[in-house]
């Protein structure tokens, strides 16, 4: 189920919907709740132009399709969807085109198929399927899930992205072609949606999983030799906080691995994978510049540092920096809260206060005088009033920033 809240604001509350773009071709893999916005922004961007897409499901749980009755682009005979998937098991379900019919069911809504005007070409895959599209080369192995799911390695100019959610490690010979299909993968999408912990106990009844940890995506990641570590499918009642502490196992482990958010963006070249952005910090920011100091650790040894406040709001900070900083490095960031003309006042405690994050986005050279801009994404939450800026501010920071 999608889990919006504000427990789930940084890492995001959609079910999964990833875009691939390579050599001028779009390929979307799984319609979960992501695609609504994904259908818009695609929108926005053709400014009018057709859309060409693939589609790619791993298989026909909820989570996996729940989007398409909103993907806006579905109702215009201008779009033309390339449909893949594996041939459905239940009994509701007996082909691609079967899913646009129930999904649009009038028992469900008021939408009716003949109204998702788009072409819609249909190609079943199995577990071992390899096909070309453009000049991508797509193979696929099956998953450990109840009623079956694909896994995709898209390959393309030297630069494979594997996509294997909906996981349940255990099977040797499903565990070795999965193996085998990430072999060497610049990036590796996995899904971690238990901690190892409750993988552990049986499901109700001794009901498969049917999902993977952290701990087992780092063993296959390990394994499998792959650059990168994506952990995906947060399990819904995991909250912000909690994926910063499997990613911090994690990253233990298997230093190059992150966390999927909402809006993550990744550019993977040849020899460099890049994570680049995410959308902005969402929720009530206050312009606050001031000094702060920032205290960091850097190969074993404690940092400490002026830097310049930008803007601060409940989830996180802006500030320059004369250091640069990694991503998803931990820091803390001082702050001896201003007196009569504060933006921002802590209830519980006023005077010295130091605020716990992460680095959620670098901009190198953000200043005149060469420093550089850091986003922090706090870890623990703090309690704050808002008081009015004074000035007649609006209350909200550079919407650029971080
Ligand atoms: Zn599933
Ligand atoms: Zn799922």
């Amino acid at each position: 189920m999608p889990a919006p809240g504000p427990s789930t604001l940084r890492y995001g509350g959609n079910t999964p919907c990833v875009e691939v773009r390579a050599g001028g071709q779009l390929f979307i893999l799984d319609a979960g709740t992501g695609l609504r916005a994904l259908g818009r922004q695609l929108l926005a961007e053709l400014a009018g132009d057709p859309l060409h897409a693939n589609l790619l499901l791993t298989h026909y749980h909820w989570d996996h399709i729940e989007g398409l009755p909103s993907f806006e682009p579905l109702f215009l005979a201008s779009t033309n969807l390339r449909l893949f998937g594996p041939v459905p098991q239940g009994e509701a379900v007996r082909d691609l085109v079967d899913i646009l019919r129930v999904l649009f069911d009038s028992s469900f809504s008021p939408l009716r198929p003949e109204s998702a005007r788009a072409t819609v070409t249909p190609t079943h895959l199995t577990g071992g399927s390899d096909i070309t599209l453009g000049d991508t080369h797509i193979r696929t192995c099956t998953l450990n899930h109840p009623q079956g799911a694909l896994a995709y390695r898209l390959e393309h100019n030297g630069v494979a992205v594997v996509y294997a959610t909906d996981h349940e490690p255990g099977k040797v010979d499903l565990d070795r072609a999965l193996c085998d299909l990430a072999h060497d993968a610049h990036l590796f999408i996995s899904d971690a949606q238990f901690t190892p912990e409750e993988l552990a106990v049986p499901g109700a009844a001794g009901a498969a999983r049917g999902h993977g940890s952290w701990d087992a995506s780092v063993r296959l990641a390990r394994e499998a030799e792959v650059k990168n570590l994506v952990l995906f499918h947060h399990h819904p009642a995991r909250a912000d906080e909690e994926i910063d502490r499997l990613l911090a196992s994690a990253r233990e482990v298997f230093p190059a691995t992150c966390a999927a958010a909402e809006g993550m963006m990744i550019d993977a070249e040849p020899d460099r994978v890049h994570l680049w952005a995410l959308h902005g910090r969402r929720g009530q920011r206050v312009s606050l510049p001031m000094a702060v100091q920032v205290e960091a650790t850097r190969e074993g040894s404690p940092l400490r540092h002026p830097a310049h406040l930008k803007d601060i709001g409940f989830q996180g900070a802006y500030f320059l920096s004369p250091e640069s900083y990694e991503r998803e490095q931990p820091l803390s960031v001082e702050i001896t809260w201003p007196g009569e003309e504060r933006a921002f006042r802590r209830t519980e405690d006023e005077g010295l206060v130091r605020l716990r994050g992460t680095v959620a986005r670098i901009d190198p050279k953000a200043s005149n005088g060469g420093w550089t801009g850091i986003g922090v994404t706090f870890t623990e939450s703090f309690t704050i009033d808002v008081l009015p800026l004074p000035g007649g501010g609006n209350g909200r920071g550079d919407p650029d920033a971080d």
